[in-house]
């Protein structure tokens, strides 16, 4: 099963798609993860990535496409997987679409957290990222255990520069102006789902479970 998760920058799509591979055993492939590894490696692509990254910029294309091919050619990849963060913009789904049909394969559901841009803002300055496993928490709605600490790894957790208030708004920008128009362009394929990310994070989950089968 390959599946896509769209939807605006804290809509909850990240933590839906962690639990969407817990339950079906595929794995879940970030390409802001991919970027972020990239960085704490110190590479030349974390440097570049990181410039547009810290601005709440989308990465370029260029720098983006051959990163999430190489990593959905990996043999894990063979039963499916969750796509988050990618696509993000119309050329990106374009090259997906294209290397899949070469493949004889395709896309099987685009999945779209839809929540409205006044609770983003509220819900980004509340997340917290785990630096070490990547592991996200909210600090009203998903706190971990212990405060400030990665439940899974121990490490201690951080908030992202580009979950700080003032990038929050670039992104959500950069979101309406080139992600939103992929929700047209995988309901015209007949594969988009919607559900509402309003409710909570365990009802989405059913919502998305329903859809799943
Ligand atoms: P995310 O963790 O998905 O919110 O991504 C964090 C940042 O990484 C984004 O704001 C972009 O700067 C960059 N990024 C992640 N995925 C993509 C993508 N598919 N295309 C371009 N930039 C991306």
């Amino acid at each position: 099963m390959k599946i896509i998760m769209l939807g605006a920058p804290g809509a909850g799509k990240g933590t839906q798609a962690q639990m969407i591979c817990d339950k079906y055993s595929i794995p879940h492939i970030s390409t802001g993860d991919l970027f972020r590894s990239n960085i704490k490696n110190g590479t030349e692509l974390g440097k570049k990535a990181k410039e547009y990254m810290d601005k709440g910029q989308l990465v370029p294309d260029e720098l983006t496409v051959q990163l999430l091919l190489d990593r959905v050619a990996n043999d894990d990849c063979k039963n499916g997987y969750v796509l988050d963060g990618f696509p993000r913009t119309i050329p990106q789904a374009e090259v997906l679409d294209k290397e899949l049909s070469g493949l004889g394969d395709k896309v099987d559901f685009a999945i779209n957290v839809d929540v409205p841009d006044e609770n983003i803002v509220r819900r980004m300055s509340g997340r917290r990222t785990c630096p070490k496993c990547g592991a996200s928490y909210h600090i009203e709605h998903i706190p971990p255990k212990k405060e400030g600490v990665c439940d899974r790894c121990g490490a201690e957790l951080i908030q992202r520069d580009d979950d700080k208030p003032e990038t929050v708004q670039n992104r959500l920008s950069v979101y309406h102006e080139q992600t939103q128009p992929l929700i047209n362009f995988y309901d015209e394929k007949a594969i988009l789902k919607t559900v509402d990310g309003t409710k909570d994070l365990n009802d989405v989950f059913a919502d998305i479970v329903a859809i799943l089968g």
